[in-house]
């Protein structure tokens, strides 16, 4: 009796759960506008009321963004196709009336003019949907499989994106169906579409797919073999690549702004020019830091990232392992593939190094709290957040070199932090397929280092401590000095505005901050004579410690005198030497900064 109950809800449910349909059209009639035009198609749906609603972020990138403020003239109708009554009922939430209606459509417009990797964009020249921004999900039924059809604009000849196509993809009126298996899925593959050249690769196994929009000085056969190496050397960490197929969408603009991490694609934004000498190494950089995130952050992540919430913020205290680990990982990787050498490695290290420790805020913010608060503070900076934090980028790499010169020294260069990686790839992700809590990560932490990790949290994680340098560097032979020098300053920089010199920034606790000076103050005079930039700069630059001068300011119309002294401002800095007389150290770093 209870198995055939169970039988029957099974079946039940079963049924239940396939009857419902989600199926999108896009189209692009008139791109010059810059508006997409939607439409949901919703078959059988049984709530009388069907809310839909429009995501306020795109995973990945921790700012609410509120994609509403681009929808426009959203409308519902039935089979028949009578108006059905729409409801505004919160910023990003429809309540549609679906009365007896069978099938409902909603349509609506979504403006398009911001180009950037989390953002969706469109004009004459092309089209790129990050559908977070696009496509809206009906409450409750984000978990439903669907199609998605696209009617390119008679301008555009293709479209890119790792959605998988239907079996009758191309349709006679030049449509494209992709599917999707929910509603994750659909907005976790952004859309080009234009004239993007593309070209494809093979490395790790993985078939790749790479779309690059715009002109630049770039070389498909160059970059096929230098993104299948940094492909290659960034699946040797975890040791297993998931997927069969990948793709890079890349946009060639004037001012790139990075990429953005996706289950089986990437978007880079990068300069038009980048594609030789060091910025082409910081180009491959770039495309290392976003591949790894396929693996840490997509699989191997926190519970709270994923699945997600779209209507608000997804706390989390461990970005500094999502982005941080992958930020150290993404020059690690660049070393195992050859584009650096070992000694321009360290060199970025130590650069790494003395930004965090250079840093005000680095002092004031710890990584944990830099990480939950990124919504806030990190995506949200203004002219105090020198003073008060640090990135969760670069404090959260600089810990990861901490574990893992500790990890490659306890095991006698035979386990490093890869082989970390890969326990909660394998448990997490492949074993129970999900994200792990931050007591989780915390737990297997300490059992694969085999030793209390409590001090490490309190002190550099949840705490902002100095971390211990040379004791790390030290267990792969590399002495770490610090040169830490007094530079006279009186605390406040500053930057030119149509020949005004204006105050841009005061840190914290300086003679300009005690003596009154505040951001956007406009310097006018100095010990009584009119300043420019240069001629205050020159001023500053010949004066010593415990000089004092007079500064004229405007501040809102009203002049004020103020009185300000030259400091001694401690500015921490390193250097890493590495010592060639320890053999035995330098097999450790030789397998640290192996090639593969
Ligand atoms: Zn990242």
């Amino acid at each position: 009796m209870r198995l055939s109950s169970l039988l029957f809800i099974a079946f039940f449910s079963f049924t239940a759960a396939f009857s419902q349909e989600i199926s999108y059209k896009l189209r692009m009639t008139k791109p010059q506008n810059h508006y997409f035009q939607v439409e949901m198609n919703l078959v059988d749906f049984k709530q009388s009321e069907l809310l839909v609603k429009m995501p306020v972020w795109a995973p990945g990138s921790y700012l609410v963004r509120e994609f509403s403020k681009n929808v426009d003239l959203v409308k519902a109708f039935d089979e028949n196709g009578k108006a059905l009554t729409v409801t505004k009922q919160t910023k990003n939430a429809w309540s549609i009336a679906r009365g007896s209606a069978k099938k409902v459509r909603v349509e609506y417009e979504v403006y398009s003019f911001e180009l950037s990797v989390r953002t969706s964009f469109l004009d004459l020249t092309h089209g790129f949907v990050s559908g977070s921004g696009v496509f809206m999900y009906v409450d409750g039924f984000k978990d439903k499989k669907g199609s998605l059809e696209i009617f390119k604009h008679a301008n555009f000849k293709r479209i890119t994106t790792a959605l998988e196509k239907s079996n009758e993809s191309v349709a006679s009126d030049g449509s494209e169906v992709f599917k999707f298996e929910n509603y994750d899925q659909l907005v976790d593959c952004p859309i080009e579409i234009g004239n993007q050249e593309v070209f494809e690769f093979k490395a790790s196994g993985v078939q790749h797919t790479v779309a690059i929009f715009g002109e630049g000085n770039y070389s498909v056969q160059r970059l096929q073999t230098d993104m299948a190496k940094v492909v290659e050397a960034a699946t040797s960490v975890v040791g297993e690549n998931p997927n069969k197929k990948y793709t890079f969408i890349i946009h060639n603009v004037v001012d790139g702004q990075g990429g953005l991490e996706h289950t089986n694609s990437t978007t880079l934004s990068v300069n038009r020019w980048t594609y030789e000498g060091s910025a082409y190494v910081d180009f491959l950089t770039l495309v290392a830091h976003e591949y790894f995130h396929l693996w840490n952050v997509k699989r191997i992540r926190p519970i709270e990232l994923g699945p997600f919430n779209y209507d608000e913020e997804n706390y989390t205290t461990l970005l500094w392992v999502m982005e941080g680990w992958t930020s150290y990982y993404e020059d690690l990787i660049v070393r195992r593939a050859g584009f650096i050498t070992p000694e321009e490695y360290i060199n970025r290290m130590q650069s790494t190094v003395n930004y965090v420790e250079g840093s005000v805020g680095t002092r004031v913010q710890p990584v944990a709290h830099a990480s939950f608060d990124a919504w806030v503070k990190a995506y949200r900076p203004n002219e105090n957040s020198a003073n008060t934090t640090m990135t969760y980028y670069s404090r959260g790499g600089m810990l990861a070199a901490q574990l893992d010169a500790k990890i490659i020294s306890k095991f006698k260069g035979e386990k490093s932090l890869d082989h970390f990686l890969r326990v909660l790839y394998n448990k997490y992700y492949k074993e129970l397929n999900r994200g792990f809590s931050e007591k989780e990560f915390k737990d297997e932490l300490a059992k694969f280092m085999g030793e209390n990790m409590d001090e490490f949290f309190a002190k550099y994680v949840d705490g902002t401590e100095v971390t211990p340098l040379n004791e790390t560097f030290g267990l792969l032979g590399i002495n770490v000095e610090s040169v830490g020098y007094a530079k006279p300053s009186f605390g406040a920089s500053l930057r030119e505005d149509g020949g005004k010199v204006i105050v841009r920034s005061i840190r914290s606790n300086s003679s300009a901050e005690n003596a009154g000076l505040s951001v956007n103050d406009e310097i006018i005079g100095c010990n009584g004579y009119r300043v420019d930039q240069k001629s205050f700069d020159d001023f500053v630059a010949g004066l010593s410690a415990g000089d004092k001068f007079s500064i004229l300011i405007s501040r809102d119309e009203i002049l004020l005198e103020l009185e300000v002294s030259m400091e001694n401002y401690l500015k921490p800095q390193y250097v890493f030497k590495v010592n060639p007389s320890d053999t035995k150290k330098a097999q450790l770093r030789s397998y640290w900064l192996r090639t593969i």
